[in-house]
């Protein structure tokens, strides 16, 4: 499914059998556990933390050949969560996967849809949890979606045994209680490092190969529909929720690590065990190997909660802590309900003495455990290493930047050097000093950097492929027509449904630029339906161009996006022709980075057949430039920066490009288009040159050594 990366050392781990030792990342140990647990299909949508789940098992297309497993790329979350809808009648495991909560936001529909029936076959869907410092998307959890539909949540603890042993149990789990299971893995523990003892993979009975004779009876029960969607409400709560909390009881799913200090304890999410064990320690109160002092309550599984755990653990201690990541705090709720009603008079501590938003880091957890035994002072604790962390935490809350010896300039991250998508917003930019600003929709994908400097451009995201549905009621109340910016990945997810097609039925009057750089390349350049080439090299043949035209949207062009002057005539034309309607430009370029992987690897092997291989490159010539840096302004390419001026005479640093560019010409077309200045030049770096290009490369030589310029 991805465009470049291999994944061959990953996919010969899937073959690994019982007592071999797998080694690798979270994410990838995931893939290995869904073939020990004998799953029939696997789908879902891309997106960082879990994209190589998927990548893997579609470089893996010999194995699940032979397993009989199907792999579906699915156009969206909304069809990955559809998808599961073959648990519903049949006895088959499947799992997905996607980014959450964007993807889950976007799959809640088939979610409910999927809840309500339930399922025969275990059906898991595999969230990476892109919550906290470093996040990518609004910051909320899947587990008020997953209470709210009853699907069961798991929140393993982050090393590879945990995480395999989750995936393991979740379809048992989610068979015995006819409810899809959710997975929740963080980023952390996405990337984590580590190794497990596999087991031997298990075929499906029904495979691809070995398939049902006959579809499923008819059973009105199993419909998300009228009058037995009451019933089904009914069965969640009275026999789904009962059976489900019976599985975790039973098979110790949550686990509890008991400690000498006995009149206090933790619970917490399985996802925070680790950096809980760690702050500990810092604290004296555990050691290397996770004996905890404190007790301790993981949830593994933390909807649903099984109440008995809760009151067990407890039950004779003066206080409890709960570490819950995110607000609201459900399981602080949930656990003063479940302890009231069992008449139990230990205090509830949580939110308060940890923070109510926010990734729980390891300065979060420890001050929050800082701030627990300062209220607790529970026996048995030396209070000397917790008033040493409760100075160091105020320390470095206070003297934090002062203890750098230079404030940091802020590093927001930019588009790649040379990317295809920084001339459109040179464009634009170049375009507003003639026609005024106007109202642009911005969108997800590597085209919303340009939301940072030098751009600054965007006045709404509103979701993936939403940004002309989001312009459409803007575009009624501006003079100017707005402009909405959407990728190729986007337009295919959601934008070709809720922009394009609202907007021609609507008759909205208002301007579309689709980056098509031909990948979803933002979490990893996956293929899109409108790829040159897909899944084993075949072009999946579907065209953005001629999917519009078939729309017959009114305006239309298409316009290579390195050619800037291009690209501003198409855009002043669309902001001010009279014609009414959507005008829609397809900004052409392909992704740099994929077409960089692309040539280093064609080059590489140019090279070992002594074949000639030309490296363009820009430069600006420093006599020429006049410090004014209106090019590094306009292009904010990562390449163009500055040097201190070679002129003697002259203070102020000229511009310089350095060694990563990739010669992609924008800064000269900007230069050009903006009328700047003449500084910049092409330049080539030839390898293997023929002997015609030596003979004038000798003569360029001579020529200019006779006139007296140094060796070129
Ligand atoms: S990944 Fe591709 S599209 Fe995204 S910023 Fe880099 S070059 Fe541009
Ligand atoms: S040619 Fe110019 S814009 Fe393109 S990568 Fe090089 S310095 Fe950057």
């Amino acid at each position: 499914m991805s465009a470049e990366r291999s994944f061959a050392r990953e996919v010969e781990q899937l073959r690994l059998g019982a007592g071999e030792t797998f080694h690798g990342e979270g994410i990838l140990a995931v893939t290995k556990a869904l073939l020990q647990s004998g799953v029939a299909y696997v789908g879902g949508y891309q997106g960082a933390p879990v994209s190589h789940l998927l990548d893997v098992l579609v470089d893996a297309r010999e194995l699940m050949g032979e397993m009989g497993i199907h792999v579906e790329t699915c156009a969206n979350e909304a069809a990955a969560a559809a998808m599961l809808g073959a648990s519903v009648n049949y006895p088959l495991r499947g799992a997905v996967t996607w980014k959450s909560i964007v993807g889950t936001n976007v799959a809640a529909d088939g979610l409910s849809n999927l809840a309500s029936p339930g399922v025969i076959g275990g059906a898991l869907i595999v969230v990476g949890e892109d919550y906290g410092e470093g996040a990518s998307v609004i910051q909320e959890r899947s587990l008020a979606i997953a209470m709210k539909s009853g699907i069961w949540l798991l929140d393993p603890r982050p090393n590879l045994t945990s995480i395999v042993e989750a995936v393991e149990h979740a379809f048992p789990l989610s068979e015995a209680s006819s409810a899809p299971v959710m997975m929740q893995l963080r980023v952390r523990a996405c990337h984590v490092q580590g190794s497990f003892t596999a087991r031997d993979n298990i075929a499906p009975l029904v495979n691809t190969r070995d398939r049902f004779a006959e579809p499923a009876a008819f059973d009105y029960a199993r419909l998300a529909h009228p009058p037995v969607t009451f019933a089904q409400e009914k069965r969640k709560l009275e026999q789904r929720l009962p059976a489900a909390q019976a599985y975790i009881r039973e098979h110790g799913l949550n686990e509890r690590f008991d400690g000498d200090i006995g009149r206090i304890g933790l619970i917490l999410q399985g996802g925070l065990y680790n950096t809980t064990l760690r702050r500990l320690q810092a604290l004296g109160l555990a050691d290397a190997f996770g004996a905890s002092r404190i007790p301790l309550l993981v949830l593994n599984v933390v909807h649903p909660l099984v109440p008995d755990q809760i009151e067990a653990f407890c039950a004779g201690k003066d206080a409890v802590l709960i570490i819950e990541e995110g607000s609201p705090e459900y399981i602080e709720q949930q656990v003063n309900v479940i302890l009231r009603k069992a008449d139990i008079q230990a205090r509830i501590h949580g939110k308060g003495l940890m923070p109510a938003a926010g990734e729980y880091t390891a300065q979060a957890i420890g001050d929050g455990l800082v701030g627990f035994l300062e209220a607790t002072m529970p026996p048995g604790v030396d209070m000397a290493p917790v008033a040493r962390a409760r100075e160091a935490s105020r320390r470095a809350r206070e003297g934090g930047e002062a203890a750098l010896p230079v404030a940091l300039p802020p590093r927001p991250p930019g588009l790649c050097t040379g990317c295809p998508e920084r001339p459109v917003f040179s464009a634009i930019k170049i375009l507003e000093r003639e026609i005024g600003r106007v109202h642009i929709a911005a969108d997800i994908g590597c085209h919303a950097l340009a939301t940072f400097e030098p751009f600054s451009m965007g006045n709404s995201i509103l979701g993936y492929g939403m940004s002309l549905a989001s312009a459409a009621a803007v575009a009624p109340f501006q003079e100017k027509r707005s402009i909405s910016i959407m990728g190729d990945g986007g337009f295919w997810h959601n934008g070709l449904a809720t922009g394009v097609i609202g907007t021609l039925l609507n008759e909205g009057d208002s301007v579309l630029v689709i980056m098509q750089n031909g990948f979803t390349s933002a979490t990893g350049q996956q293929y899109i339906p409108s790829s040159a080439r897909g899944k084993g090299g075949r072009a999946p043949g579907m065209e953005i161009e001629a999917t519009l035209r078939a729309l017959n949207v009114p305006w239309l062009r298409r316009v290579r996006t390195y050619s800037i002057t291009e690209m501003i005539d198409a855009l002043r034309e669309a902001l001010t022709t009279k014609q009414k309607g959507l005008k829609v430009i397809i900004a052409e370029g392909e992704c740099q980075l994929a077409r960089q992987r692309r040539l280093r690897a064609e080059n590489a092997e140019k090279l070992a057949r002594q074949e000639r291989v030309a490296l363009p490159r820009f430069g600006v010539d420093a006599e020429i430039c006049t410090g004014d840096h209106s090019c590094i302004r306009l292009s904010g390419c990562p390449s163009l920066t500055v040097k201190p001026n070679p002129d003697p005479l002259r203070d102020d640093p000229v511009a310089t490009v350095r060694e990563d560019c990739v010669g992609c010409g924008v800064c000269g077309e900007v230069a050009h288009a903006a009328a700047l200045c003449p500084s910049f030049y092409r330049a080539e770096t030839v390898r293997n040159p023929g002997p015609w290009e030596r003979g004038v490369a000798r003569l360029r030589r001579a020529v200019i050594g006779a006139i007296g310029g140094g060796a070129p």
